[in-house]
């Protein structure tokens, strides 16, 4: 197995240079041409420091060039940071400050509205600029800076959610990723043949596996815009247009197609793998699915960010009644699930538990936050003779009678929303710093898919204000929908916040048109 991830398109590269890598809206570029622009990149890297395996930000958009930038930071012997551009500047600026990168990289039109908030000494290396200058040959460089990499050192940085309202930055190393890739392309049987379609962002780690899946096998990667994830008629058709055999979507995306029966009368005869990803998928949907695509084989496949892409995967081989969860099934290769009890000791036979991982696919920890590393991958307490880190995840579940993990629900206040994470305590902590908010709670109403803010304040408060003091600091999708007010919080015997009647308080509201936003 290779050690290093940035040997993929490498070998992919010089195997079929001129056949298609990666389509997006507006460019598209070949495996050759990907594997120069990494060049051009990874050049630029090396002439900013002789230091190696540091973080790079890549603020920029889902892109072809986007991934030859990924590329490019391997081959200089360092790791990428992908963050959205479009996040709001606090919240970048927040993470860059915890980040404090050797190099920035982005746009030219970018540049101007982020240079406020680029710590001191980033170097910032724009990407037209850089992919127009001279090519240099910095093949030995790289070889070298390569071979000086080691599979536990970092490939990518992940920020996600976190209840403190500071984002946590998971760290992978090479050796999550090729174990998990290997695992996949040998599971999917892709190859230059097929055809990938991208749903996810950059920054979340489902992209991960369809970019090096691409790079791996040599099957093109499809960037799919994403005003078709809001046309979800469109999406259909693009599957037929450029013939996607293989996807691996978060469930909502399969669920607004199939709410409005797209799949009726329409022939997807080269789709091969329908794979889902990042929360719960409804049965009734994903049925729907296996219903009119009967050449496809569905996977439902579960796993967090700090144990790269899936831990575990359930190959849909039978019908199920619409209100029966769909398992999340087996552990993928040289991953362990154990179910925990809450001293960290294995339930008995199908006991609720919580989900527990082991394996190479395991996170490095949280960057600069060694208390919650150490909280979230202990060692594992059963294995008395040596020791060995497992990471929490939070989740609760229990092995049915089949031998198939199911997932239960969460341990804490972390949600799924539209597939993204969202610690409901990253909403709250910005709320709570409106001046006139004394306290906030969120609730999630996961039946509308809205998250709703409840607020205690002398006032109520103009709606579009609040709306739009919380987007400096909120990404659009973590913004609330249902804005309700109270002069006071109900609290419990314990004199902590009532979740249960707020709650309560929001469903009675829900039927007085008055109390929606
Ligand atoms: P993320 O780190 O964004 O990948 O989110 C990981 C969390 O998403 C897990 O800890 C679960 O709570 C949830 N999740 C991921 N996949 C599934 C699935 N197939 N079914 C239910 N929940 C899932």
């Amino acid at each position: 197995m290779i050690a290093h991830v940035g040997q993929y398109l490498q070998e992919t590269s010089a195997r079929w240079p001129a056949a298609p890598a990666i389509i997006g809206a507006e460019t598209s570029v070949t495996f050759g041409q990907l594997a120069e622009q990494a060049n051009q990149i990874a050049a630029a890297l090396i002439d900013v420091s002789p230091l190696t395996k540091c973080p790079i930000a890549v603020l920029l958009p889902r892109a072809p060039a986007t991934v030859a930038v990924f590329q490019g930071v391997l081959w200089s012997g360092h790791f990428y940071v992908p963050l959205d551009p479009q996040s709001p500047r606090e919240r970048l600026g927040k993470i860059l400050t915890d980040l404090s990168p050797l190099a920035v990289v982005l746009s030219q039109q970018d540049h101007l509205h982020l240079a406020p908030i680029l710590p001191p000494h980033t170097s910032v290396i724009e990407l037209e600029a850089t992919l127009l200058s001279a090519p240099t040959d910095i093949r030995k460089t790289i070889q070298l800076r390569m071979e000086q990499t080691i599979d536990t050192d970092p490939v990518y940085l992940k920020y996600t959610s976190g209840s403190t309202g500071h984002p946590k930055g998971v760290v992978l190393p090479h050796r999550a990723v090729t174990d998990y890739i290997e695992w996949a392309a040998a599971t999917y049987q892709l190859g230059p043949d097929d055809a990938i379609g991208n749903q996810a962002a950059f920054t979340f780690d489902v992209s991960v596996q369809d970019i090096y899946l691409c790079l791996k096998t040599g099957a093109p990667l499809y960037l799919i815009p994403e005003s078709h994830f809001s046309f979800p008629a469109n999406l259909v058709d693009y599957l037929s247009t450029h013939k996607i055999s293989y996807f691996c979507w978060v469930p909502s995306v399969l669920v607004s197609v199939s709410k409005l029966n797209l799949l009726a009368g329409v022939d997807l005869p080269q789709l091969r793998w329908i794979t889902v990803l990042g929360e719960v998928m409804p049965t009734r949907h994903f049925q729907y699915w296996a219903a009119h695509c009967p050449t496809a084989t569905l996977v439902n496949t579960y796993g967090p960010t700090e144990t790269a892409i899936a831990s575990t995967y359930y190959v849909l081989d039978r019908a199920f009644e619409d209100d029966q969860p769909l398992p999340i099934g087996t552990a993928c290769r040289n991953t362990e699930i154990l179910i925990l009890d809450e001293q960290q000791l294995p339930v008995s036979d199908q006991q609720t538990g919580e989900i527990c991982i082991r394996g190479s696919s395991l996170a490095l920890g949280y960057w600069n936050d060694p208390e919650k590393t150490a909280h979230a991958f202990p060692e594992i307490v059963h294995r008395k003779h040596y020791p060995e880190k497992m990471y929490r995840t939070g989740d609760l579940g229990y092995w049915n009678e089949r031998g198939e993990l199911m997932f239960v629900g969460r341990l804490d206040t972390q949600i799924k929303h539209l597939g993204y994470r969202i610690e409901l305590g990253e909403i709250e902590s910005a709320a709570s710093r409106v001046v006139e908010i004394h306290r906030a709670c969120v609730l999630y109403d996961a039946s509308r898919q809205q998250l709703i803010l409840c607020y205690e304040s002398g006032r109520e408060l103009d709606r579009g204000a609040l709306r739009k003091e919380l987007a400096e600091t909120l990404p659009a999708y973590m913004l609330p929908r249902v804005l309700l007010h109270m002069p006071t919080f109900p609290l419990n015997p314990n004199g902590k916040v009532d979740r249960q009647q707020l709650q309560s308080h929001y469903l009675s509201q829900t039927t007085t048109p008055n109390g929606m936003a």
